[in-house]
C-alpha cells in the first residue's frame, strides 16, 4: 500500500496523540492565562481605586479634624480675651504662655494689633528672641482683621520660628466696635507629617500633603518639606488644587518612576492628600501572581501530558508489538506464533489480537490445503507425463516399428545404417547389406487371403530375426521386402544369406490345415573398407542385387561386389 507523502501521514500515532494532546491543553491554557492576566490588572485597579483613594480620605479626615480642632482652640482663646478688654497686658501674657502650653499643635501665639504690631508674643522654644514682626501685609493678618474670619494660610515660613509652618488667624471681637486686635498663631506642622508618615502603601509607596498652591506640607522627602517644594505642576497636584477625589497616574520626580496614587482635597481647608505608589510595584504584583497562576497551570499541563503518554504508550505498544510480530509472520512465511498480550492491554488491542490470530489461522488452513492441493497436482502432472512419455515412447517405436512383424521399419533400417556409416572409424570396416524379397507373395495371397500373407510375412521376419548376430541389423523394408545388414566378413556373409535362403525355404508355415512354403531372392552387396559409404548408392546397388536374383531364377542369393575405387 502507497503511504501519501505528507508529514501527518508519516508519524507514529504516538506523536501525533501528543501533539494533538498538547495544542488540546496548551490552547485553553492560553485563553485562561490571558484571561487571568486581565483580570489579575482589573482586581489591581480595583484595589488600588478602593485603598488608595479610601487612604487619602482616611488621611484628609484627621487634618481636618486637626486644623477644625485648632480652629475652635483659638477662638476660645480669642473668646477669653475679648471678655475682658480690661485685662492687663501681663493677663493677656499669661493667656497666651498657657494657651502655647495646654494647646497641642501651635508653636507661636502673636497678639497682633489693628496696624499689624506685634503687642505680645508666646512660642514654645524659650530660645526665640523677642519678635516685633509686622503683619499689616499678612493675608491672613488682613482678612481676618477686616472680615473677622478666622483664616488659615498656606505653608510659609513663619515669621517667628523661622521654619515651614501654618498661619492661623482669629480677631478679637468686640460686639461694640470693628476688632482692634487679632492673635496670629504659628502652626506645627510635626503632627500633620506624623498622620502622613503612618500612610504607606506596598515598598515605595508614601503619602504627601500639599497646601492649596501645591506646595509641600507633608512629604517623605524632608528637604522638600523644608523647602516647602512646589508640586504645582505634576498633574495630580493640579487635580488636587481642583477639590478632586480619585486615582491617576502621574511621573514622580521623587520616587523617579511612574506612580499610581489615590488623591483627594480636604474639605473647606484645599489642601491635597495623595497616596501614590509606583506602577511597577503594582505590576510586579501582578506578575508575581502570574507566575504563581503559571506554575501551576504548568503543572497542571505536564501532569495531563504524562498522563497522555502513559495512555499513548498504553494504546500504541501492544499495537506495534501487533505489528512487529505480523511483519515476522510475513518474514517467516508464518512459521512463527503472536506473542501474547498482556492482560492490561486495551480491550480493541485483545480484539485486534484475535482476529490477527483468526486470520492467520485461516491462512494456514489455506496455505495447508494449497501444499495438498499442489502436491496432488504435482503428482497428476507427473502421472500424466510419465503417461506422455510412455506414450511418445510407444509412438516413437511405432513410428520406428514395424506393427506387424515388430521389426524395425525401413525409416528406422535406414537412420541406424546412416549412423552406422557416419560413426565408422576408419575405413576398413567392412559393410554387408542384403535385401531379402519374398517370392511371387502375391500367389500367396491369392491362394490362401491376406491372412495367410500375413502369417507367412511373420514366419520368414521371425526366422530372419533369429539368424541375426550382435551387431546385425533386420527391418522390414516394405510389403514382401525385408533388409539386414551384417557385420561379418564377406565370405561368412555369403554363407549366412545361403542358409537363410535354405531355412526360409525348408520352412512349412501352418495354415488352416494347409502347409504353406515360400522362398526368397536374396539381393547382396559387399563393401570393402575402400569403397564409398553413400547410403542411397548402396541401397540401390543392393536393390539391384536383388532384382538381379530374381532375374536369375528366384530363390537365390545374388552378390556384388563393389569393385575398388
Ligand atoms: P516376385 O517374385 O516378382 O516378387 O513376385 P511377387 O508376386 O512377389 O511380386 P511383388 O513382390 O511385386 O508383390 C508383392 C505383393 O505383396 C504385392 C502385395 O499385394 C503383397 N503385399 C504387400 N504387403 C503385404 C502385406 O503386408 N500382407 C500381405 N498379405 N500381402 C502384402
Ligand atoms: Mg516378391
Amino acid at each position: 500500500m502507497k503511504i501519501r507523502n505528507c508529514w501527518f501521514c508519516s508519524q507514529p500515532i504516538y506523536r501525533l496523540l501528543l501533539l494533538a494532546l498538547l495544542l488540546v491543553s496548551l490552547i485553553p491554557v492560553g485563553f485562561l492565562m490571558s484571561h487571568l492576566y486581565q483580570a489579575a490588572w482589573q482586581n489591581a485597579w480595583r484595589e488600588i481605586n478602593e485603598k488608595h483613594r479610601l487612604l487619602a480620605l482616611n488621611l484628609a479626615n484627621p487634618i481636618k479634624i486637626y486644623i477644625d480642632d485648632r480652629r475652635s482652640m483659638l477662638g476660645k482663646l480669642a473668646q477669653d480675651i475679648a471678655k475682658d478688654q480690661s485685662h492687663s497686658q501681663s493677663i493677656k501674657k499669661n493667656m497666651l504662655e498657657d494657651a502655647i502650653l495646654f494647646m497641642d499643635g501651635f508653636e507661636s501665639i502673636a497678639l497682633v494689633s489693628r496696624s499689624g504690631r506685634t503687642l505680645l508674643l508666646a512660642h514654645e522654644n524659650e530660645k526665640l528672641e523677642a519678635n516685633d514682626h509686622r503683619y499689616q501685609n499678612d493675608s491672613c493678618f488682613v482678612h481676618s482683621r477686616n472680615t473677622q474670619i478666622w483664616c488659615l494660610s498656606n505653608i510659609k515660613r513663619g515669621p517667628v520660628t523661622k521654619r515651614p509652618t501654618i498661619i492661623m488667624t482669629q480677631a478679637i471681637i468686640d460686639t461694640d466696635r470693628p476688632p482692634d486686635e487679632v492673635l496670629v498663631a504659628e502652626l506645627s506642622i510635626d503632627l500633620i507629617e506624623k498622620l502622613r508618615e503612618n500612610i504607606k502603601f506596598g515598598i515605595k509607596g508614601h503619602s504627601a500633603i500639599v497646601d492649596k498652591l501645591g506646595h509641600v506640607i507633608a512629604h517623605p522627602n524632608p528637604e522638600w518639606m523644608r523647602t516647602m517644594h512646589d508640586l504645582s505642576k505634576l498633574s495630580v497636584v493640579q487635580k488636587m488644587m481642583h477639590g478632586e477625589t480619585g486615582v491617576t497616574q502621574f511621573y514622580s520626580p521623587f520616587v523617579k518612576e511612574d506612580m499610581v496614587a489615590g488623591y483627594t482635597s480636604v474639605p473647606e481647608i484645599g489642601w491635597g492628600v495623595m497616596v501614590p505608589q509606583p506602577l511597577s510595584e503594582v505590576a510586579n504584583q501582578v506578575h508575581r501572581l502570574m507566575k504563581s497562576n503559571t506554575e501551576w497551570l504548568l503543572l497542571g499541563v505536564s501532569l495531563a501530558l504524562l498522563a497522555g503518554l502513559f495512555l499513548v504508550r498504553w494504546i500504541t505498544s501492544p499495537i506495534n508489538r501487533l505489528a512487529d510480530a505480523a511483519e515476522d509472520l510475513l518474514r517467516t512465511n508464518f512459521k512463527t506464533e503472536l506473542p501474547s498480550l498482556s492482560d492490561y492491554a486495551p480491550k480493541e488491542t485483545h480484539k485486534l489480537y484475535r482476529a490477527i490470530n483468526i486470520l492467520i489461522d485461516g491462512f494456514r488452513k489455506a496455505q495447508q490445503e494449497n501444499t495438498e492441493l499442489n502436491a496432488t497436482l504435482q503428482q497428476r502432472v507427473d502421472d500424466a507425463t510419465a503417461k506422455l512419455l510412455e506414450s511418445n515412447a510407444r509412438l516413437e517405436r511405432l513410428a520406428l516399428c514395424d506393427h506387424l512383424t515388430t521389426l524395425p521399419n525401413r525409416r528406422q533400417f535406414e537412420s541406424v545404417l546412416r549412423n552406422r556409416l557416419n560413426r565408422r572409424q576408419n575405413d576398413s570396416e567392412e559393410i554387408c547389406l542384403m535385401l531379402i524379397d519374398i517370392d511371387h507373395f502375391k500367389t500367396i495371397n491369392d491362394c490362401y487371403g491376406h491372412a495367410a500373407g500375413d502369417l507367412v510375412i511373420r514366419e520368414i521376419a521371425s526366422l530372419l530375426n533369429k539368424a541375426m548376430r550382435l551387431g546385425d541389423l533386420v527391418a522390414r523394408y516394405g510389403g514382401d521386402e525385408f533388409a539386414a545388414q551384417l557385420q561379418c566378413t564377406r565370405d561368412i556373409c555369403t554363407t549366412r544369406a545361403e542358409q537363410l535362403r535354405q531355412e526360409i525355404e525348408n520352412t512349412l508355415i501352418e495354415w488352416n490345415n494347409a502347409h504353406i512354403t515360400a522362398t526368397v531372392s536374396i539381393g547382396m552387396i559387399y563393401v570393402d573398407k575402400l569403397r564409398d559409404e553413400n547410403i542411397d548408392m548402396l541401397l540401390h546397388r543392393v536393390d539391384t542385387a536383388m532384382y538381379q536374383a530374381k532375374k536369375h531364377g528366384r530363390n537365390q542369393v545374388h552378390l556384388i561386389e563393389l569393385d575398388p575405387v
